[in-house]
Parts: C-alpha cells; sequence; structure tokens
C-alpha cells in the first residue's frame, strides 16, 4: 500500500535514551506534517512509556527497549515494548494516580497522560514476560 511507512530501534534502558526516543519519533511523524503541538503530544506519551519501561519493566536494570513507528495515511502507530517484570493487573496500573512506586516519587499519571495525548492507548503484558504498550494518534484532525 502507498502512504504507509516504518521504523524499528531497539536501544538500551538508560534515562539518556529516553532523548533519544522522543527525537526520534519527532522525526520520524514529521512527513505527516504535524502541528507543533501535536509533535510535542507525541513526545510526551513516548517518553512516559519508555519511563516505564526503564523504571517498571526493568527496575533500573539495563535491557532493550524497543520502539516500533508506522505511518498509515494521516495515523501515527507508536508500539513501545519491554522484555521485564510485567503488569499484573493492567486495568488498576492505568487508573489515574496509580502507582506501585509511591516511594519512587511516582505520581502515577503516565498512562493518563499517554491517553490523554494520544486517541488510542493499549496495553498488553504478562508477568515475567514484558509489557507492550499500543498508542495510536490521526495527525491533521
Ligand atoms: P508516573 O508515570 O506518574 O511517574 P507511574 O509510572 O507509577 O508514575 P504510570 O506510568 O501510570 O504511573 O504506570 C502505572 C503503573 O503501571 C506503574 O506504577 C507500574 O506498576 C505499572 N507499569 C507501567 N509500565 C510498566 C512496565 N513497562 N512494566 C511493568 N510495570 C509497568
Ligand atoms: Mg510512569
Amino acid at each position: 500500500m502507498e502512504n504507509t511507512n516504518e521504523m524499528t530501534i531497539i536501544f538500551d534502558s538508560r534515562p539518556v535514551n529516553e532523548g533519544l526516543a522522543r527525537v526520534t519519533v519527532a522525526s520520524f511523524c514529521t512527513q505527516l506534517n504535524p502541528t507543533l503541538e501535536e509533535v510535542a503530544d507525541i513526545k510526551t506519551a513516548v517518553s512516559e512509556a519508555v519511563t516505564n519501561c526503564i523504571i517498571h519493566g526493568y527496575e533500573g536494570q539495563v535491557h532493550k527497549i524497543k520502539m516500533t513507528c508506522s505511518l498509515k495515511g494521516q495515523e501515527i502507530t507508536v508500539d513501545i515494548s519491554d522484555e521485564g517484570v510485567g503488569i499484573p493487573d493492567i486495568k488498576k496500573a492505568m487508573e489515574p494516580l496509580y502507582t506501585s512506586r509511591p516511594d519512587k516519587d511516582r505520581s502515577g499519571m503516565g498512562f493518563t497522560f499517554m491517553e490523554a495525548f494520544m486517541d488510542e492507548v493499549k496495553v498488553e503484558s504478562e508477568v515475567g514476560k514484558g509489557t507492550t504498550v499500543h498508542m495510536k494518534k490521526t495527525i491533521g484532525r
């Protein structure tokens, strides 16, 4: 099909690579002619998902995070996955203000921001296997 494009990057779960993921998704989506606000929304959602892989998925240990971005028409899909601890109760994890790490100064708003800034957020996870966050946004509504 015409008007599709896809890319994947795999990077270490180091906080410095959150910036890499943000810049990569921003750069990839420019071909859709997004507004600055749309780019900022996508970058924020990506930051939240990557931070979750680093802090929760891998609990600070360094392993791989995979980000796949694809375009179809005016829609961008971003999948971010880790092979970390997984989420035992996805519904609860996605509730505003829920955090399993209040000790780490987390506010439990990551998924809420992802849902606010993207059109669709879906989470797949298996305890001991890892987590994938699928996000979609249509540009130029
Ligand atoms: P904040 O994002 O506001 O700093 P938070 O990370 O705790 O706080 P969310 O991003 O909404 O809040 O995530 C809610 C909870 O879901 C986390 O506390 C954690 O228990 C779980 N979680 C999220 N992402 C992952 C992941 N990749 N692997 C394992 N657990 C996760
Ligand atoms: Mg978070």
